[in-house]
């Protein structure tokens, strides 16, 4: 947005100069405004990084743009339909870009039938629709192809739960919106038992399995919004949001019995430790996995296949 903003002031004030130059004044204080409107813009979004709302503003003064030198100067600006589509669908999402670009192409129909022969109307129109549909398929296809890389790069690919960037991100945002309104959260680590004596047991792809299965149990018995993180391993995070600490416990408690119950493939068994720590106001995310790590490492050096709480 910065850039489009930056080069769309300085490329149409350079017209608006070459405009003053050749004695076109009309459309010479037309290219001015615009230009002053972009630059404008560029500030705005430089000063206030408010991108949404930027865009909305952006598509608007755009089409009015080209509405109004069309309105000036007649059926010659109506090239600029094209670009001005095209930057809809770049800065608004589909469904908005459709209803805007649908709208201004209406009026500026409406606004040349008058000012064109039948010919050279069905042309502008034309060529404008197909502008209008090509990017409506260009602009979704990429859409969908960027969601499901945002998808892919938040997940694990062997257990599908959520992995270590997903993990940071959701950290830094909950700790932000405590900060703004106080609420409790607790943070479960949990770590499979000599998970290396199962691998050199049964084989790597035994391993494989048990992680997922393990996972699966997992996500089953948490609500939904809790949601499994992959910290690393053998080794997996639960974020319970608006849950106190002794209710994390039960939660923990409730998953420690669940896969120690389990028959994994080939009626292997496991266990998992499990440490739990509640958020400490103003504390980092890191000192707060600390204290989960430290309570843990506490379940281990207890026995193991046990959940403990952080100080
Ligand atoms: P502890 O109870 O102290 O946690 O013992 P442990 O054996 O589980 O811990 P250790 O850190 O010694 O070993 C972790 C093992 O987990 C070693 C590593 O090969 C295995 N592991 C980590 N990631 C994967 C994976 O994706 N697949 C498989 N099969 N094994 C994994
Ligand atoms: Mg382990
Ligand atoms: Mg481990």
């Amino acid at each position: 947005m910065l850039t489009l903003s930056g080069l769309a002031s300085l490329s149409i004030g350079s017209f608006a100069i070459m405009r003053f130059i050749s004695g076109d004044f009309d459309i010479a204080l037309l290219d001015s405004l615009i230009s002053a409107a972009m630059f404008a813009f560029f500030l705005f979004i430089f000063i206030t990084r408010k991108i949404n709302i930027a865009n909305i503003l952006m598509v608007l003064f755009i089409l009015m743009a080209v509405l109004m030198s069309i309105i000036v100067k007649g059926d010659t600006q109506s090239h600029w339909i094209h670009p001005a589509v095209i930057a809809t669908y770049y800065l608004l999402p589909q469904k908005k870009a459709v209803i805007f670009s649908s709208i201004a192409l209406i009026i500026i129909s409406i606004v040349l039938y008058p000012k064109i022969d039948i010919v050279a109307f069905s042309v502008v129109v034309t060529t404008a629709l197909l502008t209008l549909i090509f990017s409506y398929v260009i602009f979704g296809n990429y859409a969908k192809k960027q969601k499901e890389l945002t998808r892919l790069t938040s997940i694990d690919a062997l257990t599908l739960a959520k992995n270590r960037r997903a993990l940071d991100k959701k950290l830094a945002k909950v700790i932000l919106r405590q900060s703004r309104k106080e609420y409790n959260m607790c943070l479960i680590l949990l770590d499979v038992d000599h998970f290396k004596k199962v691998n050199d047991q049964y084989g790597h792809a035994v391993g494989d399995k048990i992680l997922v299965n393990t996972c699966e149990l997992i996500s089953k018995n948490i609500r939904v919004l809790d949601t499994l993180y992959r910290y690393g391993g053998e080794e997996f995070v639960i974020m319970p949001l608006d849950m106190e600490l002794s209710k994390a416990q039960v939660i923990a408690e409730k998953l420690r019995q669940i896969i120690e119950n389990h028959s994994f493939t080939q009626g292997v068994e496991v266990t998992i430790s499990l440490g739990v720590a509640q958020y400490k106001k103003n504390e980092t995310s890191e000192n707060w996995i600390s204290r989960a790590d430290s309570a843990l490492y506490k379940a281990k050096n207890s026995g193991r296949n046990k959940v403990c709480l952080g100080s």
